[in-house]
């Protein structure tokens, strides 16, 4: 912010302002190397920009036309000097944006700039030319499947929801981002909150609504600020509020801010937190699009499903479900990290591999080290070994490989970490946050824990190994929620993969 500062400072100071427009957009997925700068009309791209360096770039190229060769992101610059596009750089080339199309792009405090961008434009074509079976057709149709974890059609849910005869109807939104690691969803919000508006308009024409609610971390102060923002400039503009369009169709929204725990981003966790409860989850069924918020019919979507809904809405069916796999259609954004060059968001077709990610969208991992694993799906997902590069991934072949798509954080690991001191950090996170409601998920993951540590202290017996499996066994048959369910997972991937790490703490410190 004080770079955006800098920068109108010195545009007013040489009566630029009128000449240059200062667009201050959400993140461009480069998390590593920011704060960035992009000039257009040239399209050249500064990195780790700091005040010194924005003072060359503001007087030597904002005002004297001549592009800052030696301050540009080095990938940008070919070795023969020449300044290649953004786009063909290895961190985006292979990259597909959809959900993150207007990401880095737009302003997102402005509707105007989404309405640029075609925005609002698929709701407009749902109310004024299609049905709410439509809608729910052409979802169904593209092959949608929830991004927050589960992978469950969304198509088929908002058809469920939409066939319950209840008069109140409530749509959404899972903002409650709670993994180590993942940061997509704030993200969208930070950066295109206007199109979490649309799709959840678009959500309630499908299955009969008329409100919203999204359901944000307070830890995510900027999301919820431009989200409000949106929300206001939507319901001034008229895309909320009173029958909108003219069509009679009537649907408004608000934000309920959660509190930071991690079991609230499980659906009926979510929806007790929001009617005002301890965020403690429910039995299943009856399952929320049957009976959820006050007990009415309701669709609740993460901020990442809904944000290809617009662009489904409006391209198609056929488009959306041309990208991707059998086991997953479209795109997914994932956040990398850990140890890897490129740190940052990136959307990718569903099918792509693992190694595609880490050592070409990624970098690789640096300091001439070596891949071991990559941990996906956070405390509920598992480890992938280097063995398994080159597997395509998608819902399916992440759960054949025993770890899961989760919402999207892939945390790189290379041969200096120890697999066992991973597991016990995901453990250590869901001891925490279990919420006790049901005894295999509030004992067991302590249990667990217990194990681990005793482990990793050099007091593991070999029989601890059974006891871990035996253990992990009962948490994922008879815990209550997800959190309990899948909080063995990376134990369990990490002793299927690595089982000799657990076997030399075990056995070398005897
Ligand atoms: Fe709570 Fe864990 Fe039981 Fe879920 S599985 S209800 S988080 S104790």
């Amino acid at each position: 912010r004080k770079l955006a500062d800098q920068i109108d400072t010195v545009l007013a100071e040489n009566n630029l302002t009128d000449k240059v427009l200062v667009v201050k957009t959400g993140c461009f997925g480069l998390c590593a190397l920011g704060p960035v700068v992009l000039v257009y009309p040239e399209g050249v791209f500064y990195s780790q920009v700091t005040p010194e360096s924005m003072d060359i770039i503001l007087n030597k190229h904002i005002i004297g036309g001549e592009v800052c060769t030696d301050l540009l992101y080095e990938d940008t610059v070919s070795p023969e000097g020449k300044v290649l596009p953004l786009q063909d750089t290895d961190f985006y080339k292979k990259q597909k944006r959809v959900a993150l199309r207007n990401c880095g792009v737009i302003d997102p405090e402005k509707i105007e700039e989404y309405i640029a961008t075609d925005g609002y434009q698929a709701l407009y074509k749902a109310l004024t030319e299609m049905t709410p079976e439509d809608v729910i057709d052409t979802i169904k149709a593209s092959g949608l499947r929830g991004r927050g974890g589960g992978g469950f059609p969304t198509g088929l849910k908002w058809s469920f929801a939409a066939r319950e005869e209840n008069g109140t109807k409530y749509v959404a939104c899972n903002a409650d981002e709670g993994d180590p690691g993942a940061f997509m969803d704030r993200s969208i919000l930070e950066g295109d909150p206007h199109v979490i508006i649309e799709a959840m308009a678009l959500a309630a024409y499908a299955i009969g609504a008329n409100h919203g609610f999204v359901y944000v971390r307070a830890e995510y102060p900027i999301a919820v600020q431009r989200l409000q923002i949106a929300i206001d400039q939507a319901r001034r503009d008229g895309f909320l509020g009173k029958d909108i369009f003219g069509t009679g169709f009537d649907y408004d929204m608000e934000i309920r801010l959660g509190a930071g725990a991690f079991v609230c981003g499980e659906e009926t966790a979510l929806i007790t937190s929001i009617e005002g409860n301890r965020g403690e989850p429910r039995p299943r069924p009856p399952f929320p699009a049957v009976k959820g918020l006050f007990g009415k019919p309701t669709v609740l979507n993460n901020v990442e499903t809904y944000s290809n809904v617009p662009q489904i809405i409006l391209k198609g069916a056929e488009w959306f479900s041309s990208m991707g796999t059998e086991g997953g259609r479209g795109t997914k954004v994932f956040a990398i990290g850990g140890k890897v060059k490129n740190v940052g968001l990136v959307e990718v077709p569903m099918g792509i591999t693992l190694g595609e990610i880490v050592n070409e969208i990624g970098g690789g991992v640096p300091n001439g080290k070596k891949f071991k694993a990559a941990q996906t799906g956070g405390p509920s997902g598992g480890c992938i070994p280097a063995s398994q590069m080159d597997v395509a991934i998608d819902f399916d072949n992440l759960v054949k490989l025993g770890s899961m798509m989760g919402s999207g954080g892939l945390i790189v690991l290379d041969e200096d970490t120890c697999m066992v001191d991973i597991a016990k950090f995901y453990l250590d996170f869901t001891v925490d946050e279990s919420c006790g409601k049901c005894t295999p998920c509030r004992i067991g993951t302590k249990r667990l824990y217990e194990i681990l540590e005793k482990i990793t202290s050099g007091n593991g017996e070999l029989s601890d190994l059974d006891t871990i499996e035996e253990l992990s066994k009962q948490m994922q048959t008879s815990s209550l929620c997800a959190l309990g369910q899948t909080a063995s997972n990376p134990v369990v991937s990490t002793l299927k993969h690595f089982r000799d790490e657990y076997l030399a703490h075990i056995v070398d410190k005897r």
